[in-house]
């Protein structure tokens, strides 16, 4: 048999391209995930690698700079770096949606403001809804922005969870603009706003506190971001009209979505990879335990998650990229994709027994990883109401 999560039908550059970052897995981010990991350092000179490979621009237009790729090529990119060390995906997964949601709602001034430079890598992008009081539930933001006397924004408030919220220098923001509309998400708009890198005070009237501490995906920065009389332009409103950020944030997190699948996957497919090398040279009662059927059935229920994981992953960046609404497709990619990344995570670690407890062992690192999955970009429950809104409108 072939090996698993292969994928049909990819062009010769698109796996070129695929090619290329596996092997940059292999060869430069997993010697490196453990220690950077364990340590909580920022993977700087991982980044700058990835940003001279131009995976930075991987879906930005040539027209500004970049590659052009569709959301398959980027999501099998991700698979592949998510296998190396989940929180370099991290690192371009953030960039990903604000280049998207600047890509698709942006006006030509911000277009061509920001995408090249984001094509480079020279801006990175972060984007903020969550806030310590909401995630699941969006459209109760309560970070406002009002219009002050020359026309520029005021913003008050606090944002939590940013990935990337201390390294970006773009951030994509949904706050309350209060357009006196009558639902709560028609008064939601996206602010673009430029910040140097570090933590503190970053610009009059917006600190960002410092490096929250997590469970895993460590290395990269996860950060609050409080905003105290903060002003910036009505220039800076994504798409120039104010009350639409729901919708663009919404389209970012689906394209989001099957991103987070694929972080899926590619964990998924290093747990299991490891459980089989470990199964077939650790031995009990006079044989590999590979060969005791409780061992290789075991094997077999992960490869078949892998397998049915990934399928389910390339089918919602395909029909993405195809211009066809996906929101149940990359809800059930998101929600499958996760929970079997976490039970195969939770399986490979059986397989090693006390040697799975051990820092000295990658699967301790990916058994931390695995349940950020099933919390980012809309938990498991608010992909199930997706997915039952879905399939109650399509059948009587
Ligand atoms: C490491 C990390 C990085 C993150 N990065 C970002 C980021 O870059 N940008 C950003 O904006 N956010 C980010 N987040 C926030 C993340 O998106 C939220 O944590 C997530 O959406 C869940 O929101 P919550 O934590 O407020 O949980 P809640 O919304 O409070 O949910 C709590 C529990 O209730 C369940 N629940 C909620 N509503 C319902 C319902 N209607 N029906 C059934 N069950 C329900 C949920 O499934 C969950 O089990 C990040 C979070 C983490 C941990």
């Amino acid at each position: 048999m072939t090996r698993l999560a292969q994928t049909a039908g990819l062009t010769e550059t698109q796996r070129d391209i695929i090619g290329a970052v596996r092997e940059f897995a292999d060869r430069v981010v997993i010697p490196a995930a453990q220690e950077l990991e364990h340590t909580d350092t920022y993977p700087a000179e991982i980044v700058k690698q990835m940003k001279d490979m131009g995976l930075f621009g991987l879906t930005i237009d040539p027209e500004y700079g970049g590659i052009g790729e569709s959301l398959l090529t980027y999501a099998l990119c991700v698979e592949e770096l998510a296998r190396g060390w989940m929180s370099v995906s991290g690192v371009i997964n953030t960039h990903f949606i604000v280049a998207h949601m600047i890509s698709a709602h942006g006006t030509p001034e911000q277009k061509a403001k920001y995408l090249p430079r984001l094509a480079t890598g020279e801006l990175t992008g972060a984007f903020s809804m969550s806030e310590p009081a909401l995630g699941s539930d969006v459209a109760a933001i309560t970070t406002r922005a009002r219009r002050g006397e020359s026309g520029e924004y005021v913003v008050n408030g606090q944002k939590m969870w940013l990935t990337n919220g201390g390294s970006s220098t773009l951030v994509a923001v949904l706050v309350k603009t209060d357009e006196g509309a009558e639902k709560a998400h028609n008064n939601l708009t996206t602010l673009l706003i430029e910040k140097p890198a570090g933590f503190g005070e970053v610009l009059p009237g917006l600190t960002i506190p410092g490096k929250l501490e997590k469970m895993g995906y460590k290395g990269i920065d996860t950060t609050e971001m409080i905003f105290d009389g903060f002003e910036i332009g009505a220039d800076e409103v994504l798409g120039g009209t104010p009350g639409l950020g729901f919708r663009h944030m919404m389209d970012g997190v689906e394209v989001g979505r099957v991103n987070v699948a694929a972080r899926a996957c590619g964990i998924a497919q290093r747990a299991f990879e490891l459980a089989v090398t470990y199964a077939k040279q650790r031995e009990t009662f006079g044989k590999p335990i590979a060969e005791h059927q409780a061992i290789a059935f075991r094997i077999a229920e992960m490869g078949t998650k892998v397998e049915a994981a990934h399928l389910m992953m390339v089918n919602a960046a395909r029909l993405k990229d195809s211009g066809e609404r996906n929101d149940v497709a990359a809800g059930m990619a998101k929600y499958l994709a996760s929970e079997f990344c976490s039970e195969v995570t939770q399986d490979s670690f059986r397989i090693h027994g006390g040697y799975g407890y051990s820092k000295e062992y990658e699967i301790e690192r990916l058994m931390r990883e695995a349940p950020f999955l099933l919390i980012g970009e809309g938990t498991s429950d608010i992909q199930k109401q997706i997915i039952s809104k879905g399939l109650l409108r399509t059948y009587n």
